[in-house]
């Protein structure tokens, strides 16, 4: 298998690969591949509701939340989060701490009244804005934030207290990486294709009281209250990727469930990291430290020829996505859960002989 370091979609558990690969023609002796079969039949609908329930189990069962499965990605959500929820007469809030952030807040704009509550754009958002101190307004729908900006390489540690106001945040690039406490927010949402799952199917998991009340006007299928009224089952849902979720939460409990993934993605986290720093100003990380985060670890070279000659040589030895994003430039490997620590050691090793021949 190839050091896979992409950023989305990703790397996936290669033990849920090789399960899904025994049942993929002949799911569980019903002669039919799971994507063969109807979502209304039982078979299909026992998976479906397990994904559901093995999510919320893993934030500790918080009464009055619900999962639901969509489409059309996160991309969809900056859409659809503000057209339910940022109705007449009210603002929503946005932390702009880079180019999610800043996507999801363009969309916003479309719909409705919006206001930056903190940003780091003035450091070209190579570190995190300071939440800890907001003042939102009365009429605030919600906070928005990112908790992991896939881009540029920082994670939110902590989150901050809105009060009665809803934190909506777009975990699509840090979900399940670590344990948090889903009570702090009124709605998370997520891509799949980065720690849950293949691509295909949006998560998100919310009170039910924010998935209740969609404004009369918007069209069906980009209502909340719909999903969240037919458990996700409104239309033909993407059962074969919610079948992969399941795969991907079965496999996270038997890594110790979210403490046990936190762990193991910090370790792989410092390993990098660390290579980085020792590197005597060879490799340069991107982002301030406070702000770095577990899953992107961006840096760069000291020229853009050497970052050029550094992907080359990487895809050479059999690693893959090293390129940074093609908006800022540099390096960066994704680290999500399933990338294991054994392709960091063989990334380590590589940046080591690279700087012996080209330093
Ligand atoms: N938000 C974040 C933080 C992302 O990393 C991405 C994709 O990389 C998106 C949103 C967009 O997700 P999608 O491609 O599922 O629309």
């Amino acid at each position: 298998r190839a050091y896979n370091f992409n950023a989305g979609p990703a790397a996936l558990p290669l033990e849920v690969l090789e399960r899904a690969q025994a049942e993929f023609v002949d799911f569980h002796g019903t002669g039919m591949s799971i994507m063969e079969m109807s979502h209304r039949g039982a078979v299909y609908e026992a998976v479906h509701n397990e994904a559901a329930s093995r999510l919320l189990n893993l934030f500790g069962n918080p009464s009055g939340y619900q999962v639901l499965f969509l489409q059309g990605g996160a991309s969809t959500q900056f859409a659809m989060l503000p057209m339910n929820l940022l109705t007449e007469g009210k603002t929503a809030g946005y932390v702009k701490s880079g180019s999610w952030a800043t996507k999801a807040l363009k969309e916003a704009k479309l719909i409705g009244e919006t206001f930056v509550a903190a940003s780091s754009e003035e450091d070209k958002y190579m570190s995190l804005p300071d939440v800890s101190n907001l003042r939102l307004p009365e009429n605030a729908a919600y906070l928005h934030l990112t908790s992991n900006e896939t881009i540029e390489g920082t994670q939110f540690r902590e989150f901050p207290d809105t009060g009665s106001v809803p934190l909506i945040a777009d975990m699509s690039s840090d979900i399940l990486c670590r344990p948090f406490d889903l009570t702090q927010f009124g709605m998370v949402y997520a891509g799949a294709q980065k720690n849950l799952g293949p691509s295909g199917v949006t998560v998100v998991i919310a009170r039910e009281e924010l998935l209740r009340e969609s404004p009369k006007h918007l069209p069906t299928m980009f209502r909340y209250d719909t999903h969240a009224e037919n458990n996700s089952l409104y239309n033909t849902p993407p059962s074969f990727s919610i079948y992969m979720v399941n795969e991907v939460l079965k496999w996270i409990e038997e890594q110790g469930a979210l403490e046990g993934i936190e762990k193991k993605n910090q370790d792989k986290a410092n390993l990098l990291y660390q290579a980085i720093d020792a590197s005597g100003g060879f490799y340069r990380g991107c982002v301030h430290p406070e702000s770095r985060s577990t899953m992107n670890v961006t840096f760069r070279l000291a020229s853009e020829e050497l970052e050029k000659l550094f992907v080359k040589e990487s895809e050479k030895e059999g690693f893959v996505g090293l390129k940074g994003h093609r908006s800022v430039g540099g390096l960066r490997a994704s680290i999500y859960n399933a990338v294991p620590k054994s392709s960091i050691q063989a990334l380590v090793d590589f940046m080591g002989q690279f700087q012996k021949n080209h330093g």
